[in-house]
C-alpha cells in the first residue's frame, strides 16, 4: 500500500474521535443543562416556536456528516505537519504568547467566517451551500455542525490555512493554543445555537456586549438577512449587516433569572 494511505489510516481513528468528540461533548452538555434548568431556559426561551423531532433528526445527521468533512480536513493538516509544510512550536509555553496566538487566531477567524458567510449567502450559493444550515429556524445546540458539504469544507478550510499561514511567516502555534481554539470555537458555536439566551441580563451594554450573544445568530436563523457575524459584532457594525432591534431583543430575552427559582426578577 501506498505511505500515503497508511499514514491516512494511522491518523482516521484519531481525527474522526475529536471532531464527532467535541461536537458531541459541547452539544450534549449544553442540551443535559438546558434540560437540567430547565425553567430557567424556559424563561429564556427566545422563540415562541419549539423545534420538532424532525429539527433534531435532520440537524443530528447531516453534523454526521460534517464530522466525515472536518475529520478529513483533520487528517491533511495533520499531514501537513508531517510533511513539514505546517510548522508546530514544539518548545516550552511562553505563556504571554499563547494568548496571543490564541486571540490572533479567533479574531481572524471571525472575519474569515464573517465573509464566507456572506458569501454563502449570495443568491448564486445560498440554494447549494448553505440552505441546508437555515434549515434550522428554530435552532438547537445540535445544529453547531448541521452544515451541507459545501459549507462544511469551507467551514473547515480555515484552520489549515491558517496554520500554513503562521508557518510562512515564522509565527508557528502552540499545540495547545489550537487545541484552546477549537475548544472555544465548538463552545461558542453550540452556545449560538441554544435557543435560549445565555449571557446574563444587560450584557449588549456592558465593556464586553461586542461578544456575540445567543440572541444575535438566532436572529440570524429566524430572520435570514442580518448579523452574519460569528464571535465579535464588528464586521456587523462596520458593514451596516446588524440586524436593528438587536439589542431590544436580546433585553427582550435576558431578563433577570433566578436559577433555582426560575422567576423573573423584578
Ligand atoms: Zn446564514
Ligand atoms: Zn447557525
Amino acid at each position: 500500500m501506498p505511505d500515503i494511505f497508511d499514514k491516512i489510516l494511522d491518523h482516521m481513528i484519531g481525527a474522526f474521535t475529536f471532531d464527532l468528540g467535541r461536537y458531541l461533548i459541547a452539544a450534549g452538555t449544553l442540551s443535559i443543562l438546558l434540560w437540567a434548568f430547565s425553567k430557567w431556559s424556559e424563561a429564556r426561551r427566545i422563540q415562541k416556536r419549539k423545534a420538532s423531532f424532525a429539527d433534531y433528526k435532520r440537524e443530528f445527521l447531516s453534523s454526521m456528516r460534517t464530522v466525515f468533512v472536518f475529520g478529513a480536513t483533520t487528517i491533511s493538516t495533520v499531514l501537513f505537519i508531517e510533511s513539514g509544510w505546517v510548522n508546530i512550536d514544539q518548545s516550552a509555553i511562553d505563556w504571554p504568547v499563547f494568548a496571543l496566538q490564541v486571540a490572533a487566531i479567533i479574531v481572524a477567524h471571525d472575519a474569515y467566517f464573517y465573509w464566507m458567510h456572506r458569501a454563502l449567502h449570495l443568491k448564486s450559493m445560498f440554494r447549494f451551500a448553505h440552505l441546508h444550515h437555515h434549515k434550522s429556524r428554530t435552532p438547537t445546540p445540535w445544529a453547531a455542525y448541521s452544515f451541507a458539504t459545501f459549507e462544511a469544507v469551507s467551514e473547515s478550510a480555515f484552520v489549515p490555512a491558517y496554520l500554513l499561514l503562521v508557518s510562512v511567516i515564522g509565527a508557528p502555534m502552540y499545540d495547545f493554543a489550537i487545541f484552546i481554539f477549537l475548544a472555544h470555537m465548538i463552545a461558542r458555536n453550540v452556545m449560538g445555537h441554544a435557543g435560549v439566551e445565555l449571557f446574563p441580563a444587560g450584557w449588549t451594554r456592558s465593556p464586553l456586549g461586542w461578544i456575540t450573544t445567543t440572541t444575535h445568530h438566532d436572529l440570524h436563523h429566524s430572520q435570514g438577512n442580518s448579523n452574519f457575524g460569528l464571535y465579535f459584532t464588528w464586521w456587523d457594525r462596520m458593514m451596516g449587516t446588524e440586524h436593528p432591534q438587536y439589542e431590544a431583543r436580546f433585553d427582550a430575552v435576558a431578563k433577570p433569572v433566578c436559577i433555582f427559582h426560575a422567576q423573573a426578577a423584578a
